[in-house]
Formats: structure tokens, C-alpha cells, sequence
């Protein structure tokens, strides 16, 4: 959404609040989820830009809400996902990079943060997904899902690679 800031840019206002939806069927807004991943809304924007004697900065936080599978146990989970998104805004041609990425850049008084807001949200969405941090998963012989209690498959004792090699040289030393 574009942002039209020109209230604080003229100092009659040193704050501006915005809340919106970034609407997905917008090409240039396109999500695209990571494999495995279907977002269940559209992304939710809200924050404010403050005026601080020239100094501009925005503060936003976007929400999206998801659904995935736990890398683990492969149960479908619903969640969301937040994104803290800060920036210092500049006045287009004040700034000599203005691909930097820690600056939004203002033009003729409007704002658009969508694009950079959709990036990072791609980036920092997280590459695995868990239904819970201890989540057991699955037992590699029978395919159960350990999170409901142990499966039937008789238990070998495991034995941690590098004392099983002590364990050897202990034996031959016998
Ligand atoms: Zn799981
Ligand atoms: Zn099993």
C-alpha cells in the first residue's frame, strides 16, 4: 500500500499510523510460500513513521498466518508468523545508495514498503517448521508418530558411534 507521508514531510504532523492487508492477487506483491507452506491470509501491516526533527523512522510489525507440516512428525500445523520490520526513511535523492536496505525511500511523498516487507518476510519465514520444540517424531522403522507414546518396534539399545569404537579397542585389549 502506498503510504502518503506528505502531513509529516510539510511538519504538520510528526507521526503517522497505518494499518492494512497487503492484498495478494497484486502481481507485483506476489507471495510465493516456501514447499510445503500455504499462507492462509493475507498478510496483516500495521505500525507508525515518526518525525523525530528530520529524522524519520518506521516501525511496523506484519503477520502472516500459515499452514505447514512439522518437519518431524509431519502433523499439520496452523500458526503464525511475525515479522518485525524497522527502517529509517529517506526523502529520495538524499541518500547516494538508496538500495541500501536499512533505508525505505520516499517518493513525491508517498511510501511503499510492500516489496521490501514481502522480501524480508520470504527471508526470515523460517525453513523448517516444528508442531512442537521436543516433538518426537516418527519411528524410522515403523513410520509411527512417537508424540502418542512408543511404538511396538522391539528396542536395539544405541550406542553412540565413538564409545562403540572404545568399546571395541576395551575388547581387544581383553
Ligand atoms: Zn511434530
Ligand atoms: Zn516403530
Amino acid at each position: 500500500m502506498v503510504l502518503d507521508l506528505s502531513s509529516l514531510l510539510s511538519g504538520k504532523s510528526s507521526r503517522i499510523d497505518f494499518e492494512y492487508e497487503i492484498i495478494q492477487d497484486d502481481e507485483e506483491n506476489d507471495i510465493l510460500p516456501p514447499d510445503d507452506v500455504s499462507f492462509t491470509a493475507p498478510v496483516r501491516v500495521k505500525g507508525y513513521i515518526t518525525d523525530n526533527a528530520g529524522y524519520m523512522s518506521l516501525c511496523a510489525r506484519a503477520e502472516i498466518d500459515y499452514k505447514s507440516r512439522c518437519a518431524r512428525c509431519l502433523e499439520d500445523i496452523f500458526g503464525t508468523f511475525i515479522l518485525e520490520f524497522n527502517r529509517t526513511v529517506a526523502d529520495s535523492g538524499t541518500l547516494q545508495d538508496e538500495t541500501n536496505d536499512e533505508y525505505v525511500i520516499v517518493k513525491g511523498g508517498k511510501l511503499d514498503i510492500d516489496r521490501q516487507l514481502v522480501e524480508d518476510l520470504m527471508l526470515e519465514f523460517p525453513s523448517k517448521l516444528l508442531c512442537k520444540e521436543e516433538c518426537a517424531g516418527l519411528c524410522p522403522k515403523c513410520g509411527k508418530s512417537l508424540n502418542y507414546g512408543a511404538c511396538d518396534c522391539p528396542k536395539k539399545k544405541e550406542i553412540d558411534p565413538r564409545l562403540a569404537i572404545l568399546q571395541k579397542l576395551l575388547e581387544n585389549d581383553e
